[in-house]
């Protein structure tokens, strides 16, 4: 079939009925609730450009054994110029949405290429596992597929394994010889509303009794008994006006609880089936990260540059860009920046055979980016709510400059520096507000901090992985300089 543009995305959604539910209600069609509109155009917008003519050779490339064009993120990179390529890609779509979409269709597209270009891993399980793997990434790559997934068990007790806890988390119930079936809960399916399909898998790190759990598979978010209840939307369309949620109401990611009730996967569509060392052995060995964090950081990176322009504009709006702690606050925030780019292209630059004839991009200098994230964004936001400090509360609402009896108010009291009309400070610092303060903003930053999973551990698995044998060679070299300590250690270079 090819790539699809966003109306076939969308008609693809219409024709799908779904079990989910918001606010108390169940949706009829995901496309036209308000919750839901503004976000289905934004995704719809992602695949218009792949068939635009100006973008398509830029997003997506033909796929040689089928003849037909298939999104980028699916291309197999035999170079480091084929992951410079990928790269483009992820950063022009993320700059279609100002990189606040955490979850375009690359994140999970890139996921399915590690897993089809390490195969073998899971092949481990039988070979009919490996084969299930690579058949499901062709008919994603080839259908052009919207995946979302949910790799969490639900927080209950998180000092208990989920066999202790049976009746909570996703696992299998039963057996026969035609598939599986499921039953359960897991977090956090952002955008599982309007995704095609779940991708699931499991993060590792399980105990050997939770050999139900360990599973890898997929199903259509349409399949019977796979229900999801969103949390409560940030923004509902029409609701509120663009002038003042100019992000908000058009970058809501929603995100939902899966339950799984009873449902049935075939076995081809099944990857991994209750194999622990397998599941937990599962990103290393497939080497996982390297191809999302390649686009998680990309996005990162056109995020980052959004708002480190957002507190710039803002200080330079009041002046208070000419003050010396504002100065070292954006120049910190500008390393952030410098950091991204440079760690991605190292990653292209020293990217690693895979043993399938392809190449993936370098895991250390991603995976440092990706646990510099969690605490470097929030300092961004905290700058910009430092910056516009009480400025945000004396904005108006976009409503109040079309008053004719406020007019000569409303133009002259919001003014900012250098002629800045009232206008366009408020618009700034709407979007500002937006960005940093709104519950919106809060889930933007939630999400910076928790996507790639707890920081917590990520940061401390970065100190377990080391590979520390330059740094070792350095210290030991050092510590040979002081010798023992006998006067002998004593002596001039002269003597010596
Ligand atoms: C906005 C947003 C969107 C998301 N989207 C998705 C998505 O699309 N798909 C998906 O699969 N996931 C998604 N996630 C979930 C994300 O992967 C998890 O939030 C993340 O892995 C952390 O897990 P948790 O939230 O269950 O926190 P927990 O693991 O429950 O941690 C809670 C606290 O307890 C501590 N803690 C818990 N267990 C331990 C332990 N064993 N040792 C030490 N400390 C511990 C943690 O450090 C933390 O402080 C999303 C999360 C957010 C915030």
């Amino acid at each position: 079939m090819g790539v699809r543009s966003g109306k076939q995305f969308v008609d693809g959604l219409k024709a799908s009925q779904r079990d989910v539910w918001i606010n108390g209600e169940k949706i009829e069609d995901v496309t036209t609730h308000p919750a839901f509109t503004r976000i289905v155009h934004q995704l719809a917008r992602l695949y218009d450009a792949q068939v635009d003519p100006a973008t398509r050779d830029k997003l997506t490339y033909v796929v040689p054994e089928t003849g037909e064009r298939a999104g980028m993120a699916f291309m197999p990179a035999r170079t480091a110029a084929d992951l410079a390529r990928r790269r483009e890609a992820y950063y022009h779509w993320a700059s279609m949405n100002f990189g606040l979409m955490g979850r375009s269709p690359d994140f999970l597209n890139t996921s399915l290429l590690a897993f089809s270009e390490a195969r073998k891993v899971f092949g481990r399980g039988g070979q009919k596992f490996a084969d299930n793997i690579v058949k499901y990434y062709e008919y994603i790559r080839d259908n052009d597929l919207f995946l979302s997934h949910a790799l969490i068990t639900p927080q209950n007790d998180r000092t208990k394994s989920s066999a202790e806890q049976k009746n909570l988390h996703m696992r299998v119930i039963k057996e026969t010889p035609e598939g599986i079936y499921v039953q359960g809960a897991r977090m956090v399916a952002t955008l599982g509303a309007v995704a095609d399909e779940m991708l699931m898998y499991c993060l590792p790190g399980i105990p050997e009794s939770d050999s139900d759990h360990a599973l890898a598979f997929a199903v259509k978010v349409s399949d019977p008994g796979v229900r999801q209840i969103c949390r409560e939307p940030y923004t509902l369309d029409g609701q509120r006006s663009d002038f003042d949620h100019p992000l908000s109401n058009n970058f809501e990611e929603n995100d939902s609880l899966l339950i799984f009730n009873n449902v049935f996967v075939p076995w081809e569509r099944v990857f991994m089936y209750r194999d622990v060392a397998l599941n937990n052995a599962l990103y290393n060995e497939t080497a996982l990260r390297n191809y999302t964090s390649h686009q998680t950081n990309t996005r990162a990176l056109v995020k980052m540059q959004f708002s480190v322009g957002v507190a710039v504009a803002v200080a330079r709006s009041i002046g208070a860009d000419k003050f010396l702690h504002v100065q070292r606050m954006l120049g910190e925030a500008l390393n952030g920046i410098e950091f991204l780019k440079s760690g991605l292209v190292r990653a292209e630059v020293e990217c690693e055979q895979t043993g399938y004839g392809t190449v993936r991009p370098a895991l250390a200098p991603l995976q440092a980016l990706r646990t510099f994230l969690p605490t470097a964004y929030p300092k961004v936001v905290e700058m910009i709510q430092t910056i516009a400090a009480g400025g945000f509360m004396m904005m108006p609402s976009g409503a109040d400059f079309a008053v004719p009896d406020l007019s000569e108010e409303t133009a002259l009291y919001y003014q900012g520096t250098g002629g800045m009309s009232s206008v366009d400070r408020a618009r700034l610092f709407k979007l500002a507000w937006d960005l940093s303060g709104e519950a919106f903003g809060s889930r933007l930053l939630q999400y910076e901090r928790y996507y790639a999973g707890d920081p917590v551990r990520t940061t401390a698995s970065n100190y377990l992985q080391v590979d520390d044998r330059e740094m070792m060679t350095l210290v030991n070299e050092a510590l040979a300089l002081a010798g023992d300590p006998s006067a002998a250690s004593r002596r001039s270079a002269a003597a010596a």
